[in-house]
């Protein structure tokens, strides 16, 4: 029906429930309950239950129905394209978790790219971002300010391994706390797995196997729960990969002597770590740093970007100093409380491990996201401070 809109209409544009296609009469990563959703990725802030149809890439599909069991859902392989009301959508790899897409959009010779999330950085639990030419760009920016600019990962990964190695070596058990989907399982495979065994906290355990269902190669894991609790012997020397809910929990005293560590991009921020009490804190993050952002931004060839969700003011200004048509969506996305339930939820649905502490995990909530703004705001300096505590706030558990 309109096939024969304006073409100088706007491909994509906000509205009250979600990203919208008018020409396409379809949304993405709406956050209200829509007729057609085309889903960039399965976190929780961009994939909801509600929707009548949902289409998606064909790697996240596992992903997708193991935290939204029972939506009907349509796949869709990496570059197909398929048309939707005569407008041509295709699923480009965004490098952020399994399955997550950057989705094109093409009608009357014009494209738009929405990106959902993103991160340039070779991951080896989900295909590489895959830069699409475009003349209108959507991006994240939730890491978009200079103090963000992450050590290659592998740099990482051996600080947790000898972080892990040590505490193995003194008989203790290393708590590393992480967003379960997406980040355990990249923190999954790029440990070394011989330093001894891995367990998983019951929110986290589903995933991995979605994604070896999919085909990831991740080392063997077990459950925590499938150890009796008062045997703490047996996670001498073990890594155990929790949810920050976890952090604080009745269900930490298992592990009798332990030293805890959270990985996330907010472990950037200088205080984070200490604020949260944690012994350590690794800088990991499934979303583009400053120049990553830039990066992927260039290679797109897009005279306008818009920018969704995080560090919304720095990066429009930085891409007015460009030259380009900058602006910025009104969305829901990046809200780390409707993460940290997702992930409780599909613990309790796997098994009935997740956290019962909710004392816990408001403290977790409130005593690590406040800081994060305060820091936020004071690496800015700008006018942006609001803009800072929200994200902050909204992502620190998540990323
Ligand atoms: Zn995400
Ligand atoms: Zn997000």
């Amino acid at each position: 029906m309109n096939a024969h809109s304006n073409a100088n209409a706007d491909l994509i544009v906000a509205r009250p429930e979600g990203l919208y296609c008018p020409a396409g009469d379809f949304h993405i990563d709406p956050w209200r309950p829509v007729e057609r959703a085309v889903i960039t990725h399965a976190h929780a802030d961009h994939a909801r239950f509600g929707h009548r149809h949902y289409l998606a890439a064909e790697p996240g599909t596992g992903v997708l129905l193991s935290r939204l069991p029972g939506i009907d859902l349509q796949g869709l392989a990496y570059g197909e394209r398929i048309a939707i009301n005569g407008v041509t959508v295709s699923l480009h790899p965004a490098g952020h978790v399994l399955g997550s897409a950057q989705v094109r959009v093409e009608h009357a010779g014009r494209v738009w790219v929405a990106s959902g999330d993103y991160k340039i950085e070779p991951d080896p639990t989900c295909a590489p971002f895959e830069p699409v030419r475009c003349e209108t760009f959507i991006t994240e920016s939730t890491f978009g300010l200079p103090i963000y600019r992450w050590e290659p990962s592998q740099a990482v990964f051996d600080g947790i391994d000898s972080w892990w190695r040590h505490n193995a070596a003194q008989g203790r058990a290393s708590v590393l706390f992480c967003y379960s989907f997406g980040k355990a399982q990249r923190i999954l495979a790029g440990v070394d797995s011989g330093i001894g065994p891995i367990f998983c906290h019951g929110a986290v355990e589903p995933l991995n196997r979605a994604y070896r269902a999919a085909g990831v190669a991740l080392p063997p894991t077990r459950l925590v729960s499938d150890i009796a609790a008062r045997d703490k012997a047996a996670f001498k020397g073990a890594l155990v990969i929790a949810p920050p809910s976890a952090q604080g929990s009745a269900w930490m005293r298992r592990f009798g002597d332990y030293s805890d560590a959270f990985a996330s991009g907010w472990m950037r921020l200088r205080g984070t770590r200490r604020r949260r009490g944690l012994d350590r804190g690794f800088v990991l993050s499934d979303h583009a740093d400053w120049p990553g952002l830039q990066t992927a931004i260039g290679a797109t060839g897009a005279e306008r970007v818009i920018v969704t969700h995080g560090q919304i003011e720095p990066m429009v200004r930085w891409l007015r100093e460009q030259g380009l048509e900058a602006g910025a969506f009104k969305t829901e996305y990046g809200d780390d409380a409707i993460e940290a339930d997702a992930a409780e939820a599909v613990g309790s649905v796997g098994n009935a491990e997740s956290v019962k502490n909710t004392n816990s995990t408001e403290s977790a909530a409130s005593e690590g996201h406040a800081p994060n703004a305060r820091d936020a705001a004071d690496a800015t300096n700008a006018g942006n401070v609001v803009n800072a505590g929200n994200t902050a706030n909204r992502e620190s558990d998540k990323q």
